[in-house]
Formats: C-alpha cells, structure tokens, sequence
C-alpha cells in the first residue's frame, strides 16, 4: 500500500515513511528511540517455552541461542502426514520427511529415527509459505486506518508512521514475524526503511528474510545519509547470515528518479543482490507518470534499463499486455498482493493469468497489516483464487493449485531462490510448514483434493508446526524461542502509546 501512500506524498516535502528518524529525535523523554529489543530479549530468553526432548541453551544472544539449538537438534523426522512435495509432478505422498542439517534428506518411508519426531498423522505437510511483498514493522498500524476513502486512510498512515521509533520498529518487526511462522510462512520480503531492526527481528525469530531497504530520491527522504548508500551499506553488513538476504528497494516511479533507480541497479549488480519495488498499483501512479514522461512505468522503465531478472515488482495492478510481455522479456517477477488491492479499492485486477501466460512469474504477497489487515497467506490464496474467478466469470481460472504455486515453488522461483526453496525435495532446505486437517472445517478429506482443502479450506490458524532451515520456530501451534505474550505487550504497549 506504500505506493499510494508515496502518491500523497509527492505534495509533501518529505516521504512519510522516512520522517522515522527525525520523528525520534522528537518524541518525548518517555520513549527512547535507541532502546533496543536486547532488554527484551533478555527477558524473552527467560520466559522461553521449552520444547520436548530438546536441551534449551542459556545463552541471551539470539544467535548463540540459535547455534546451540541447532546443534540440540540435527535431525528431524516428521512421521507419517500427507506430503504435498510441490515437486515438478505436483506428487502428494502419504510417509514421511526427513531433516538433517538444515536440509531436507528423505522424503517417504524413513526407516530408523532422528533427534526429534513430530507426528504428523491427520496433517498436511507442505513446503514453508513465501510471503513475497510487505512492510513487516506496520503490524504496529494495524486497524488504524480501516474502511477509510484512501486520502483519508493515507493521512492516518502518515502520522502514525511518523512516530515510530527504532525501538517499535523492532518490536512491530518481531510481531510481524510471528505472525507469519503461526500461519506457516517461513519467508518474506520486506521493503522498509531501518532494515537493520528487521533483520534483528528475523534472527530473533528464526523466519527467513528477503529485506530490501527503501531507496528514494534523496529530496524525497529523511533518512540520514543518502537513501542508496544506506541501502548499500545495509547490504554489505547483512550479506553473512543464513536467514537473511539483503537486497535494494525502490519505493515507486512516484519517488525514485532515472538516476536513483540507476544507482540503485548499480548497487544491486555490484553486491550481486536482487531488487524489490512498487509497480503500477494505482491509475493515478500510472497516468501521472505518463503525463510527467510520456510513457507508463513498466515502458518507461524498460527503456532507462532497469528491468532484470534481479527484479521481483509488487502490485503490477494497472499494466497493458504489452506491459506484461515487458516483464517477461525481462525476466521481471511480480508479486501480486490481491486482499491490499481489493481492501484499498484501488480498482483493477493484476492481469495475473495473462502474466502467467505470458511467462512472468508470479507469486503473492500480503503487504501490510495496515491494508491487508492480516500476515496469513492462508487467507490470501483463498481470496486470490476467488477474485480472479468473480472478475473473469471463470471458475476455472486460477485453480488452487496455482494458487498454491504462487505462495510456494513460483515465490521462490521469484526470488532466484526455486533451487533451495519452495518444494519439499531432497537436498532443499528444510522450509516446512504442518497443517492439521483433523478440524471440522476441513472434514471429510479426500487425498486427491488435498491442495483444494489448503486452499479453500484451511486457515492459518490450522498450522501446527513450521520448520525453518531445519529448525522448529513453532510447535504445537505455539512460538518456540520467543516469548509471544511479551512481544505482544509491547506492541500493545507501543499502540497504547502511539494512539491511546
Ligand atoms: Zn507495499
């Protein structure tokens, strides 16, 4: 939703989502912008749930924490679900999946044991869900600006968003996060500015992170520094960590310059990292960028050089064919975020079956809790699937195992990621997600329905467990290694503060 919010701001002398830095300096002695989420993980640590049969490290350091709990548990054996591998056969398996290392080492009849067993009788296992387009700290935003005429509900966005400081940022971030490992997410991609508190959140976590940090046209911004070399240098400290992949975000044709996103392509070749922007959301971005240039964003784009396989594009609402065989062309990968769109009432369908036609991939995205409300891709393929189906009068269009591609195997494909991510095959990390199908509303189950019934019938909610790269951030339904209750305090804490 940032790109409407970016269309407001092109009247005001500063983007909102930047005045962050110099809202802090204003806030009142009470709130302590450099506060960081140490103290809260200090005391996360020691209110930590204790998973079964797993020796819980006392180490306060998320990632000491993290590399002693991998090394607790260097197996995985999830016993006896229905596998929906994902794999080119789309093949659905009743046995088992193997986890060693991080990696995923057997599927089928496992003999033998591992470390940890989880049962899985009565469930679907599935490959972890990708979250492709977001802005993971605005959890803090959420229901603020509901059933709102969009003008209205962007003056409330910016305000809001003007006051968060580091310290929510991090705390919103780590709720976001959880959030999505409940609903069986186990990657997103966020385009935020301070990026770093993200990454904090993501290893605090265990959630894989595709983050871009924001570059814009420096006239635009607040940041400290320049907005590109920030971007930079975000890349260059977090390119080490296993979960993260750093990358270079633009917000939109409305705030990013021929040069900007020149210089931003430039950092993105030379740091060999990919690129994340918003793309023709809203008629008013396309025609007012064709009034200013000639050309819609997706020619105009082209034309200045920047369209690549680097690039994943959210929204891509209002393009023409010859746009979307553009894309394709250029090997541009797109992210349709279909329940923003809709709830903005923005008007308009991404053309998505012609995209797919065309050979553009496409996978989906939430974006934020402000326009979405909600982080569950449960919820998001369902409304996907029907959207298309009510707009072209086609039940047909768009069935649930498309649906179910794009938030798996095609999200990865879309972040260059399809040979590590998004099946469940031997020698991909071990991104899993285990769904109970024993609820009333997903009965009966039929084998050969089972993608229909975690389309059309499951929920996020139904998710009992969700491994990241080997490692279980979620049992039992519940959180692993975080305290929930707390970071959900704070955020109720920070909203109290922010808005009471
Ligand atoms: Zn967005």
């Amino acid at each position: 939703m940032l790109a409407q919010e970016s269309e407001d701001r092109r009247t005001c002398t500063h983007v909102a989502e930047c005045t962050s830095d110099v809202a802090a300096e204003r806030r009142p002695s009470s709130r302590n912008p450099e506060q960081d989420l140490f103290q809260l993980s200090s005391e996360v640590h020691a209110a930590r749930v204790v998973p079964r049969r797993i020796r819980v490290p006392s180490a306060s350091i998320p990632l000491s924490r993290d590399r002693a709990f991998r090394a607790a548990v260097s197996s995985l054996l999830l016993r006896g679900g229905w596998i929906l591998t994902q794999n080119a056969k789309r093949e659905v398996l009743r046995g088992d999946v193997l986890v060693e290392d991080g990696t995923i080492a057997a599927v089928g009849t496992v003999r033998g044991g591992a470390d940890r067993e989880i049962d899985c009788i009565g469930c679907a296992v599935i490959p972890g869900l990708i979250n492709t387009h977001g802005h993971v700290a605005n959890t803090l935003l959420r229901g603020r600006a509901d059933d709102m005429p969009l003008e209205k509900m962007l003056e409330v966005a910016f305000a809001a968003d003007a006051k968060l400081t580091r310290r929510d940022v991090q705390v919103g971030a780590l709720l976001g996060c959880l959030e999505m490992l409940k609903s069986g997410t186990t990657s997103f991609v966020d385009l935020f500015y301070w990026e770093d508190e993200v990454a904090r959140a993501v290893r605090e976590s265990g959630i894989r992170g595709f983050l871009a940090w924001t570059v814009l046209d420096p006239d635009k911004t607040t940041q400290r520094g320049t907005p590109v070399k920030n971007a930079e240098q975000f890349v260059k400290k977090q390119k080490e960590h296993r979960l993260i992949t750093p990358m270079v975000g633009l917000q939109g044709v409305y705030a990013c310059s021929e040069e900007t996103y020149l210089a931003a392509k430039d950092v993105a070749e030379r740091e060999e990292v990919n690129l994340h922007t918003h793309l023709s959301e809203t008629r008013v971005e396309v025609y007012e960028h064709e009034k200013r240039t000639g050309m819609r964003p997706v020619e105009w784009l082209d034309k200045i050089g920047f369209l690549s396989p680097r690039l994943s594009a959210a929204h891509c609402v209002w393009v023409t064919i010859n746009e979307v065989r553009a894309l394709a062309r250029r090997g541009v990968a797109v992210a349709h975020c279909p329940v923003s769109n809709m709830k903005l009432a923005s008007g308009g369908v991404a053309p998505v079956p012609e995209m797919r036609a065309e050979g553009v991939t496409v996978a989906l995205g939430t974006d934020s809790a402000i326009s979405n409300n909600a982080l569950d891709l449960f919820a998001d393929m369902k409304v996907c699937a029907l959207l298309h189906k009510a707009t072209r009068w086609d039940a047909s269009v768009m069935p649930a195992q498309t649906v179910l591609d794009l938030a798996t195997i095609d999200a990865a494909n879309a972040l260059g990621r399809g040979r590590e991510l998004g099946s469940v095959e031997v020698g991909k990390r071990a991104d899993l997600a285990v769904v109970d199908l024993r609820t009333p509303h997903a009965t009966p189950f039929y084998p050969d329905h089972l993608c229909s019934q975690l389309v059309y019938s499951c929920r996020g909610a139904d998710v009992r467990a969700t491994i990241v790269d080997g490692v279980m951030r979620v049992g039992d339904g519940r959180v692993i290694g975080v305290d929930e209750a707390e970071v959900l305090g704070r955020a109720q804490e920070i909203a109290v503060e922010l808005f009471g």
